[in-house]
């Protein structure tokens, strides 16, 4: 699956050996590890955004404390040039884009929310990469990507009255942004439907925090106990 670890590691082993160091091999990464790459000239600001608020470590800690997964996944914060963040498990990193906060930037407005938002999709996209980890049988992208919502929703929700906080300012987000005229082509479920996931599983999880949900969740699947069951259940080979 990852040609990057495949051919690192065989090749420091060898370096070692023909250094004559006779010190064995540290135990292999793993984890979430952030990195980040240059960004292009035009994605400068979006860059220092995200290393002075440290949304790629703050993700990954919670992540791996939570988590222990068996080989590392990188977290690369890089410009897209517009590809939007993703997954890749050919090299089991995820990706994001510095280019993604011009147009966050367009549906809310405070720094902290922006901040909320990029959150939320560094939680979804190790949602695509637990789905990888675990083998887990989504029949389709759309499953998949309903998914790495809930998981994305689960991490917030753990987080308590911030992370709820984020949740629903990533929510709002959605419920702000225009449908995508390609939508029956998007593995997404169309940005409305997100937004009221979302709720849904705030609502949920902390009733008295969010009332003012109650008419917008009612009678809304999957429930909150459904969704944190269900990733619960799947994650119980990496839980900590
Ligand atoms: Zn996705």
């Amino acid at each position: 699956m990852s040609r990057r670890w495949k051919t690192l590691v065989p090749s420091v082993s060898v370096l070692l050996a023909l250094a004559g160091c006779g010190a064995p091999p540290g135990p292999a990464p793993r984890g979430f590890a952030p990195r980040y790459e240059e960004p292009a000239a035009a994605d400068a600001a979006h860059a220092r955004f995200l290393r002075a608020r440290r949304l790629p470590e703050r993700a990954a800690d919670a992540l791996n404390a939570y988590l222990d997964l068996p080989y590392q996944v990188t977290v690369l914060a890089r410009s897209c040039a517009g590809e939007g963040s993703g997954y890749d498990p050919e090299t089991r990193r995820i990706e994001l884009c510095y280019d993604d906060l011009t147009q966050e930037r367009e549906l809310v407005t405070t720094d902290e929310e922006v901040a909320d938002v990029m959150t939320e999709t560094l939680y979804h996209e190790a949602g695509h990469a637990l789905v990888d980890v675990l083998d887990l049988p989504y029949g389709g992208d759309r499953a998949e990507e309903d998914a790495a919502d809930r998981f994305a929703a689960l991490m917030l929700i753990r987080e308590g009255p911030d992370g709820e906080r984020a949740l629903r300012t990533a929510a709002e987000a959605y419920a702000r942004t225009p449908p995508d005229p390609d939508d029956g082509r998007d593995e997404h479920a169309p940005p409305a439907a997100r937004a009221a996931a979302h709720l849904c599983l705030l609502h949920g999880a902390a009733p008295e925090r969010h009332a003012d949900l109650a008419d917008r969740t009612r009678g809304c699947t999957p429930t909150w106990p459904q969704a944190r069951d269900a990733w619960t259940h799947d994650l119980a080979p990496l839980l900590r």
